[in-house]
């Protein structure tokens, strides 16, 4: 699975990237912590960007496609990523086509997290008093001037991603608004959609074997319509489960036969015997 989660500072995107990581085994790709880490590590990268992110600015954008592309080529990657807080502008955004289109990488889908702009800086403020509390250091950019600076930034370079990606039919928007959790099956929700992850399948008995056979046979159909991801799945779920019905009648009347043709064989034999002993 290959996704972007996309939303301004304190729509929860670093929350949600965590428990998708969690529930998929795949890494959370977040260039605001790597440029974190390489400003706390004084790489020549860092020394570029602290005075950036200081400021509430973005770091130009070939650093950060730069350290996204090496990123994504390391062997954890592999398995798929989430990538939080990149692309952040339209050019990051086609360099970032054009290197998945190189490393012969798709990408599922991207996420919006919608928010509503008056509570986001409610939300940064708790995040810092929590820290505070459990002793963390706190983020340089976490002060309501800067946050104010960040927001207006991703009013103006980020947002026209929404754009971007709904014209290539990629964007899902949910409501960041909701608690964590209903968030978070929004997502499932979407990527279940999206084709990026696989349903749960709980079948036992064999018309729910049959049931998953059929809904791997009209994969090739899903492909196809991708374009309209909830009517596909709705169809999909349809010939699922008339194929589930076919196959309880088909081993229904099986079993029928056989235990008729059982019958018929004890009968014919008991007859033989009394025959034999008249
Ligand atoms: P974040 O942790 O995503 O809020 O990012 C913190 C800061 O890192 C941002 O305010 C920017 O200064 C910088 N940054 C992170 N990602 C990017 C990016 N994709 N492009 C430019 N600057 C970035």
């Amino acid at each position: 699975m290959r996704i972007i989660l996309l939303g301004p500072p304190g729509s929860g995107k670093g929350t949600q990237a965590q428990l998708l990581v969690q529930r998929y085994g795949i890494v959370q790709l977040s260039t605001g912590e790597m440029l974190r880490a390489a400003v706390a590590a004084g790489t020549p990268v860092g020394l570029k960007a602290k005075e950036i992110m200081a400021s509430g600015g973005l770091v130009p954008d070939e650093v950060v496609v730069g350290i996204i592309s090496d990123r994504i080529d390391q062997p954890d990657a592999k398995n798929g990523f989430i990538l939080d807080g990149f692309p952040r502008t339209v050019p990051q955004a086609e360099a970032l086509d054009d290197l998945l289109k190189h490393k012969h990488l798709k990408l599922d889908g991207v996420i919006e997290l919608r928010v509503n702009e008056s509570a986001l800086l409610n939300r940064v403020e708790t995040r810092v008093a929590q820290m505070r509390e459990r002793g963390e250091e706190v983020r340089v950019d976490d002060t309501p001037e800067v946050l104010t600076k960040r927001l207006a930034s991703y009013r103006s370079q980020t947002e026209p991603l929404v754009h971007y990606y709904s014209e290539r039919r990629k964007l899902s928007t949910i409501d960041g608004m909701m608690a964590i959790n209903e968030v978070t099956r929004a997502i499932h929700r979407q990527l279940l959609a999206l084709g990026a992850v696989e349903p749960k399948t709980h079948g036992k008995t064999s018309a729910k074997s049959a049931a998953k056979a059929a809904s791997v046979k009209t994969g090739a159909k899903k492909a196809k319509t991708a374009k309209k991801p909830m009517k596909t799945i709705k169809k999909a779920a349809k010939t699922t489960k008339k194929a589930a019905k076919k196959a309880t009648k088909k081993t229904v009347k099986k079993a029928a036969k056989k235990t008729v043709k059982k019958s018929a064989k004890k009968a014919a034999k008991k007859l033989t015997k009394k025959r034999a002993k008249r």
